[in-house]
């Protein structure tokens, strides 16, 4: 929190008209009105230090669409996803879109699943974790069981909404360490995790830290053995949320999705690889069964009534119109280009830093367009990449540096998301900064102040 601000904030007197006030209070709202031009440019004026969203390459989530996206956007605003009886079209149009996402990740009856859009992938995971943990419950009491201690097992290196569910939710997590020989959960050990009170399994495809994909069948097969074993019977629910919408149009061949038995749900953000702007997600259960009838609320539908079940109640509906424009505008087709064109560029840059002296490459982005790479072992004690990351920062790139998570937190990564407007183009002149700035390091001759470790933003 900075402190130094002063209580007043000076309005441009170019911007003010007579009569109007030419400071407002920082912190309080005004006591009278201004004009919208005057409140426009204030505004206008203070985002414009937030940094250039194309050169931010440590967030997935989209930052461009086309200009009939905009429009659509600009007309759409005002409709409240939750009034489905005055907005029954566009109540109707999410119900496409979840109902081409499950065919989409190959539910054996597309009209048999139920789903939902969200405010992100958050709330979609909050969601199905929600579900494993009513369907265990229910379980458990009709076997006459103790319902009291779930857990929910998934690796260490999820994002950071598994935790949240697990603290909200009270359900214990339990973390499978990654390790060099085990970066992602791969079902390795996991008969030592889960016992009768495991809700699920999560499994990430597409791994915040690294871009990796979790290899869902492995883990399923795991859960396979434990079940014979054991008897418990383990259901997976997919974090998806950026691989969910790359895995069905780079890697069609993997296994992944509902034609995994153990797979109850999947969820993904629509403005990540789904390529609609923040502020939309989905979440689809396999079939009724896999969504206990006691989470999902009635709401009035034209007269009927229409099931619902959300965190929120209103949200905005044309982030959703926006997700249905994208999968119409597109098509397969569109999608798997402009997947490939980020995989392309993800692996171009992934070889040009493997070139580089100073590093190796934890992963080359053939999964989801996302690599990261460490420092190469032995190569300078000057600099680590967090100082890299300073230094191409005063160029407007935006590349994090964090710690991985445990058991490899002494491990220090850089990473790259690849979205859709990083052109070959812009990824030159990245990898022209990268080794400008490296070159710029490497000719220290002491070593740079030692950095304040910043929490990972990654998450
Ligand atoms: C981004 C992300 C989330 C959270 O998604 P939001 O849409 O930002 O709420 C959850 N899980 C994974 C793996 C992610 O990458």
């Amino acid at each position: 929190m900075r402190t130094r601000r002063r209580q007043d904030l000076a309005v441009n007197p170019l911007f003010t008209r007579p009569g109007e006030a030419t400071s407002v209070d920082r912190f309080a709202i005004p006591a009278g009105e201004m004009l919208p031009e005057t409140a426009y440019q204030i505004i206008h004026d203070e985002v414009m230090l937030d940094g250039n969203a194309r050169l931010n390459l440590a967030t997935f989530v989209g930052t461009y669409m086309d200009t009939q996206a905009a429009q659509l956007y600009a007309e759409t605003l005002d409709k409240n996803m939750i009034d489905k009886d005055e907005y029954p079209r566009t109540a109707e149009i999410e119900d496409r879109c979840w109902k081409m996402l499950a065919r989409l990740w190959h539910a054996e009856d597309p009209t048999g699943t139920i789903g939902t859009s969200t405010i992100g992938s958050s709330e979609a995971c909050m969601l199905g974790g929600l579900a494993l943990k009513r369907r265990w419950q229910h379980a458990r009491r009709a076997a006459g069981k103790p319902t009291d201690s779930p857990n929910l097992v998934m690796s260490s290196g999820v994002q950071v909404v598994w935790e949240k569910f697990c603290n909200y939710w009270e359900v214990e997590p339990r973390y499978v360490p990654i390790t060099e020989e085990h970066q992602v959960l791969d079902g390795h050990d996991l008969a030592g995790y889960v016992d009768e009170n495991t809700i699920g399994v999560v499994a990430v495809l597409g791994v915040t830290y690294t871009g990796m994909y979790e290899p869902v069948a492995a883990v399923s097969a795991a859960l396979d053995e434990i079940q014979k074993a054991s008897g418990h019977d383990v259901p997976i629910h997919v974090d998806g949320a950026s691989g969910a919408m790359v895995a069905p149009f780079l890697q069609p061949e993997l296994v992944w999705d509902f034609r995994v038995d153990r797979v109850a749900s999947i969820s993904t953000s629509g403005h990540k690889y789904g390529l609609v702007f923040p502020g939309i997600g989905w979440v689809v259960w396999r079939d009724r069964d896999a969504l206990p009838d006691d989470l999902v609320f009635s709401v009035s539908y034209l007269g009927g009534d229409m099931p619902t079940l959300a965190l929120n109640f209103s949200r905005p509906g044309a982030q959703v119109l926006l997700q249905y424009y994208t999968f119409l505008r597109l098509g397969m087709d569109g999608y798997r280009r402009v997947q490939q064109a980020c995989q392309d560029v993800a692996r171009h840059l992934a070889d040009g830093i493997a070139s580089m002296q100073a590093f190796d490459l934890w992963n080359d982005g053939s999964d989801i367009p996302v690599f990261a790479w460490r420092q190469r072992a032995g190569h300078t004690e000057n600099w680590d990449l967090y100082h890299l990351q300073d230094r191409l920062r005063t160029k407007g790139w935006l590349v994090p540096a964090y710690p991985m998570p445990d058991d490899l937190s002494d491990v220090t990564v850089q990473r790259i998301v690849v979205r859709n407007g990083l052109s070959h183009d812009l990824a030159e002149e990245l990898l022209d900064d990268i080794r400008d700035e490296v070159a710029f390091l490497d000719g220290l001759d002491g070593p740079m102040p030692r950095q304040r470790r910043r929490s990972a933003f990654h998450h």
